[in-house]
């Protein structure tokens, strides 16, 4: 075969091919679209966008979005290598996204529930002040009609060009999930990869339940920095899934395809009371695979831009 599987692609017909982020083979994508976004060959679980992650585990056609017409301010005229206002633009048209998250209300095997997606492709899904609204209205919401909270986090961290209005959105969720556990509503969240920074410290680990996709970088600081810092090797596959189940951190490591299926038992369990009845569930379902056709984010460039703390 005369493929080059250099650093750049090579001879290699557009779309067909991508490669795998962790165990940075090539792999082919319809496969990879197959397999929920796993990679065939590590069983890296690969970042997905917040309309997969709705497909993939909400039950079809349930989905209905809710505080989508809130976009984010510029309180701080911001400007580093690029204007705030300019950077919203520059994310809003490539994501069809006003910001990180996508909120709403849908069901899992019948189960309602308040859902959220943060949207990794959109500045690295960092908590800014439209996210930190946005989880609260959903907290609200899920309060009033007694259903669970779900929300399926992935981020860098805190929005810096929001400055102390992002650090404020960590107590402002904190609160919010607060409000569901004193009121007897369940919280589920599911750390995918990367879930670092102010996301980490606020509400991604403040749920009921906190679930992991495995192998999912999960953190405060990445590990380089916290080698540079301490001036010692790490253990392996230190700030990965397993070990924080190992050590406490989650609760459950959970694989894409069998997600829909644990949330749908836990909901069960963890149903608060007058929450409302089980609709119908979605006829001849038997596994979380998707209604739909994924078509696969823009992989490459994705972790480059790192613009968070
Ligand atoms: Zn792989």
């Amino acid at each position: 075969m005369a493929w080059h599987f250099g650093r750049k692609k090579m001879n290699m017909p557009d779309g067909l091919w991508m490669r795998c982020d962790e165990c940075g083979k090539t792999i082919y994508k319809k496969d990879v679209e197959d397999s929920l976004r796993v990679c065939p060959e590590c069983g890296f679980h690969l970042s997905i966008d917040s309309a997969q992650r709705i497909d993939m585990t909400l039950d079809p056609a349930t989905f209905q979005e809710l505080f989508a017409d809130l976009a984010p301010q510029d309180p701080l005229n911001f400007s580093d290598r690029e204007g705030y206002k300019d950077r919203l633009k520059r994310y809003s048209e490539m994501t069809g996204l006003k910001d990180a998250i996508v909120t709403g209300t849908g069901n899992i095997e019948g189960w309602k529930v308040a859902f959220g997606v943060l949207d990794t492709r959109f500045m690295m899904g960092s908590l800014g002040s439209v996210m930190g609204e946005k989880i609260c209205r959903l907290a609200e919401l899920a309060i009033r009609e007694r259903i669970p909270l779900i929300l399926v986090c992935g981020s860098g961290g805190a929005r810096m060009q929001e400055g102390v209005v992002a650090l404020m959105q960590m107590v402002k969720t904190s609160e919010a999930f607060a409000a569901c556990q004193d009121t007897g509503v369940a919280t589920i969240t599911i750390l995918t990869d990367p879930t670092t920074g102010g996301t980490t410290a606020s509400f991604a680990t403040e749920a009921d339940v906190i679930i992991a996709e495995p192998g999912a970088l999960i953190g405060f600081t990445g590990p380089r920095v916290i080698e540079e810092t301490i001036k010692q090797k790490l253990p392996k596959g230190f700030q990965r899934s397993e070990f924080m189940l190992e050590h406490g951190l989650v609760d459950m490591v959970v694989p894409r395809s069998e997600m829909r299926k644990i949330l749908a038992e836990l909901i069960e369990y963890l149903q608060a009371e007058g929450a409302p009845p089980r609709a119908a569930r979605p006829e001849g379902e038997e596994s979380a695979k998707p209604a739909g056709e994924l078509i696969g984010p823009q992989t490459e460039g994705q972790r480059g831009e790192v613009e968070q703390q």
